[in-house]
């Protein structure tokens, strides 16, 4: 471009910049994915611990799909993703090189701007809600790519690649949900909660007396019970519910970095039951042993409420 005062160089975007763009366009073909296989009618469920704690066909190739797709274009980056599976030759067809425009035309917040891409840890849930996408409850899973720097989760994209599939078949499916701490969260409509009511979200599969008991003390309007971390941190920004209560173990840095980025970029909070802020540097254990406290507004109501027996049961 030049002017009366001669060239001016637009910036080229930050790493960080870069990175949300790519995870955006992986986090789509993501979506196409999880869709593909459900199409397809082959889940090739396998047990990993347990009956309720699966993986499926689509769990496998998004995963290869989301971490390949990183590793070529971010070689230095450090890639965390739930499944464990034996290496092998990638398909060219599950790549995605693309990056979304709109995301690098935003601006870096500044504290962000002289990352580089070896200081960052990816944490990958390929498919978020296993257990319910078996089951056909598909609007509960969501593709989860959490971003961390210096063991804080900063940037996340999430992809729901059945919303709206209950508005009819002229709705679009699928949607892509994306944010950065100090720029904003993007790609929905935020919806505050109806005031005064206590309406608390937690699992539909993972249920214990320790969830029930935390759940009780806090006085509920309505329990929400559905399918993963994602979902219920959409339920806390759409307005459909007012808490996400999880205290238990279970849950992992994967569920929960890109979920939290979203919620903390529109003003929310999430910590362990105790109140205290999910690491996520490299070296962190996988396993949210402490639970999860999530809210958007009115966290320290639902905090004063989480009875001492259900802190000491939960061991950070
Ligand atoms: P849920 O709310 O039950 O959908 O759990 C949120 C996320 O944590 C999902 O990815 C679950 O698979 C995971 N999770 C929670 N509890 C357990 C558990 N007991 N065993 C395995 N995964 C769990
Ligand atoms: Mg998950
Ligand atoms: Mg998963």
């Amino acid at each position: 471009m030049l002017s009366s005062r001669g060239p001016i160089m637009a910036s080229s975007p930050t790493v960080l910049m870069r990175l949300v763009a790519s995870a955006y366009s992986i986090a789509q073909k993501a979506g196409t994915i999880v869709r593909r296989v459900i199409a397809e009618g082959d889940l090739g469920i396998i047990e990993k611990t347990c009956a309720t704690d699966l993986q499926t066909k689509a769990d496998r190739l998004v995963q290869v799909s989301i971490c390949s797709s990183l590793a070529r274009k971010f070689p230095k980056l450090t890639i965390i993703g739930e499944e464990d599976l034996p290496p092998e030759d990638v398909d060219q067809e599950l790549i995605e090189d693309g990056q979304w425009e709109e995301i690098l035309k935003q601006p870096c917040p500044s504290q962000y701007s002289a990352i580089k891409e070896e200081d960052l840890v990816v944490w990958v849930d390929p498919l978020d809600g296993t257990k319910e996408y078996t089951e056909g409850l598909l609007d509960n899973v969501t593709v989860l790519i959490g971003i961390a720097y210096e063991g804080k989760a900063i940037a996340g994209v999430i992809n729901q690649p059945y919303y709206n599939y209950q508005a009819g078949p002229d709705a679009v499916l699928g949607r892509t949900i994306w944010g950065v701490l100090g720029l904003g969260a993007f790609g929905f409509q935020l919806k505050e909660a109806p005031a005064g009511k206590h309406i608390i979200t937690t699992t539909r599969s993972h249920n214990s007396q320790l969830v029930t008991d935390c759940i009780t003390a806090m006085n509920p309007d309505d329990v929400l019970r559905v399918g993963g971390a994602g979902n219920k941190i959409i339920q806390l920004i759409e307005g459909k519910a007012s808490a996400y209560v999880f205290a238990s173990p279970g849950c992992k840095k994967w569920d929960t970095c890109a979920p939290e980025v979203i919620l903390h970029a529109v003003g929310g909070k999430l910590t362990d039951i105790h109140g205290n802020a999910l690491q996520y540097n490299k070296e962190v254990k996988h396993m949210n042993s402490a639970g999860v406290l999530a809210t958007l507004r009115n966290y320290d109501y639902y905090a004063s409420r989480v009875p001492q027996s259900v802190k000491n049961a939960l061991v950070p």
